[in-house]
């Protein structure tokens, strides 16, 4: 598989419990290389935008709350297979689902508040990695 790459943000409950070391510690650790990387925190309007595809479910307006409640870390991460591994290495939406020695089964308390997002496909990565950077913050 080729090299390509995948967004994530380390949410606000990973970046209040000061767990982005860890975090970033185990990404490098599986083999990503840091692309663009910035410390922000999301409007309303930006999360609402973000999570578009969520607009309908119940849990929309609990979600955007708790995104915008605080900095997160926003990353685009590049490996061979990216998006699978890193969906893989973060573990299923679900902690108490996610497998063992993975980042949401370390890290997350709950399917609403699970530490990372990943995204889930090539054309989602492209269009998360540009809604936080431009081309000049890509390395
Ligand atoms: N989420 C939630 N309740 C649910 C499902 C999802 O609060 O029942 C939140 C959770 O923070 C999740 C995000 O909405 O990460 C996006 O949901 P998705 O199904 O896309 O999960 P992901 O791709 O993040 O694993
Ligand atoms: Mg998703």
């Amino acid at each position: 598989m080729a090299k390509n790459r995948t967004f994530t943000m380390l949410k606000p409950d990973a970046v209040e419990k000061g767990h982005i070391g860890a975090i970033l510690e185990k990404i490098s650790a599986s083999g990503f290389r840091i692309v663009a990387m910035k410390l922000t925190q999301m409007t309303t309007k930006d999360a609402q935008n973000f999570y578009a595809v969520h607009s309908e479910r119940p849990f929309f307006a609990d979600l955007v709350e708790y995104m915008t409640r605080g900095p997160i870390v926003a990353a685009i991460l590049e490996k061979d297979n990216a998006v699978e591994d890193f969906r893989t290495l973060i573990g299923a939406t679900n902690p108490a689902d996610a497998a063992e020695g993975t980042i949401r089964k370390m890290f997350a308390d709950s399917i609403s508040e699970n530490a990372v997002h990943g995204s889930d496909s090539d054309e989602n990565a492209f269009i998360e990695s540009a809604f936080h950077f431009s081309g000049r913050e890509m390395f």
